[in-house]
């Protein structure tokens, strides 16, 4: 790399921590108080470097939470507070989990779930809506088996299971049964919940022994939402527990909703478990066609009144093909920046604003050991050298774009890609993704390489 990137330079620190003090104030006056005590202030400012802004949080959830409610408000104050069109980025600054069922369980769930108070849900996002669903093809029996749930629960299909890759709606489904069923029956138990959450209050459970309060706070439960079990599979007491809580609220006909990222046959779960599942009514959610993407991006267009050409919204939809949640961040992005330059959309706008960001985005789960094959595949380096102590300067390179893609195409936190790379310090890794995540901006060879390099780990190396 020709330029010498000075991360963490310090003027630049400073003024953006002051910017960032000044959003902090703003955001205090919209969101609610715990919220805020809990996920907006313990984020730290960490880089402001070539028009991006990296800001860490503490908590997948958290980083989950700005990235859909607040992100906007954020970049529209620190470009405002800086005086440029800036870049956000929210980055994971995670863990410390030794005990091996909560390893890469992310604080999160500590902040919205003391063990011992009798919450046993997580809150439900209320843009997750039906009327908000776009339906086509791709989804239709995945939506039509989830109205019939929120509008008869119990009565229908039990369990209703719906599993596809990351991005294609499943949350948002699942979300939206609980929303109708609170809204038409108020009284309704309505319990969400993600496979994360549920293993994170069972070990603390367990710790503290207090399976027994554990399990009766499952008692009063009318609809029970376990999204993402997958990471429940094959953590063998969790997996247990949850089958005992599985079987003593489908005895008593309460509905239960699962979703997966990838179908009950391909989880590592125990027998019994997979054939409670087959029994109940298991769908997909593939990826969506040209002409729902097209009428998603309409829709979000709309909600953002934001008005967007025919032509454009081709474009967008011909571009991003295979995650709905790159599309909307595709909207986002060049919403804020027609607002801010003051200019429409043109197809040649997009095309100049989104190319750099979105390549194709990533499906189904990826492991850190392909990558690294891959990357040293590609990069003519030894996998040894790849973990080991060696600082050239092609090494360091390969190294870090390693990481880079780990992080981005695996579900694991930073701790756990240190040790995948050689037992290196997560504070290494995220200094390696901050970098590589400016420098793709910089330099187009070096994003083409990335790009490849990722198409060649999705396809399977
Ligand atoms: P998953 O849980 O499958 O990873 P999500 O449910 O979180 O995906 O969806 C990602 C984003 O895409 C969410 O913001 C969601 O509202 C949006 N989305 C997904 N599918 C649709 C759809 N059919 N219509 C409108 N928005 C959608
Ligand atoms: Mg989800």
């Amino acid at each position: 790399m020709e330029r010498q990137l000075q991360l963490g330079d310090n003027d630049a620190l400073v003024a953006l921590q002051q910017a960032w003090e000044k959003t902090l104030d703003v955001l205090s006056t919209q969101v609610n108080r715990p919220s805020f005590e809990s996920w907006i202030k313990p984020v730290i400012p960490i880089s402001y470097e070539y028009g991006v802004v990296t800001l860490g949080t503490n908590s997948r959830f958290a980083k989950h939470w700005l990235e859909t409610k607040h992100l906007k408000l954020i970049k529209g104050m620190l470009s405002a507070h800086l005086g440029e069109d800036l870049e956000v980025h929210l980055t994971l600054l995670d863990g410390q989990s030794t005990d091996d069922e909560i390893h890469a369980i992310s604080p999160e769930v500590e902040a919205v779930i003391k063990p011992n108070d009798e919450k046993i849900y997580l809150p439900l996002n209320d843009r997750y809506t039906f009327d908000n669903f776009v339906v086509g093809p791709s989804n239709r029996l995945a939506h039509a088996s989830a109205l019939a749930v929120a509008m008869g629960p119990g009565k229908t299909y039990n369990p209703v299971f719906i599993y596809g890759g990351s991005g294609l709606g499943k949350t948002h489904l699942m979300q939206a049964i609980g929303l109708h069923i609170l809204k038409s029956k108020p009284d309704t138990h309505v319990a969400y919940i993600s496979g994360e959450a549920f293993t994170y209050q069972y070990v603390t459970a367990l710790r503290e022994h207090k399976t027994q309060e554990f399990r009766r706070k499952y008692r009063n439960v009318d609809v029970w939402l376990v999204d993402d079990i997958q990471f429940i599979a094959g953590k063998e007491r969790t997996e247990e527990e949850f089958f005992h809580t599985y079987n003593a609220l489908y005895d008593t006909k309460k509905q239960i909703v699962l979703t997966s990222d990838r179908a009950p046959r391909d989880l590592k779960l125990d027998q019994r478990l997979l054939s409670r599942f087959e029994c109940g009514l298991v769908t997909d959610i593939a990826k969506p066609d040209l002409e729902t993407r097209m009428a998603i991006l309409q829709k979000k267009a709309e909600a953002e009144q934001m008005y967007l050409s025919d032509e454009v919204i081709l474009f967008i939809a011909r571009m991003i093909r295979s995650n709905i949640r790159a599309l909307e961040g595709a909207l986002i992005k060049l919403h804020a920046y027609s607002s801010l330059m003051k200019t429409s959309v043109t197809p040649n706008l997009a095309a100049e604003i989104l190319g750099q960001y979105f390549g194709e985005q990533t499906e189904g789960p990826v492991d850190a050991e392909s990558i690294q094959r891959v990357v040293c595949e590609k990069m003519n380096i030894n996998p040894d050298d790849l973990l080991g102590p060696g600082r050239t300067k092609e090494l360091v390179l390969a190294r870090q774009i390693a990481m880079y893609l780990a992080r981005q195409m695996t579900s694991a936190s930073l701790p756990a890609i240190g040790k995948i790379f050689g037992g290196r310090d997560h504070s290494t890794v995220l200094h390696a993704c901050n970098k590589i995540a400016v420098m793709l901006q910089q330099d187009r060879r070096l994003s083409e390489l990335v790009e490849e390099l990722a198409q060649e780990i999705r396809s399977g190396g």
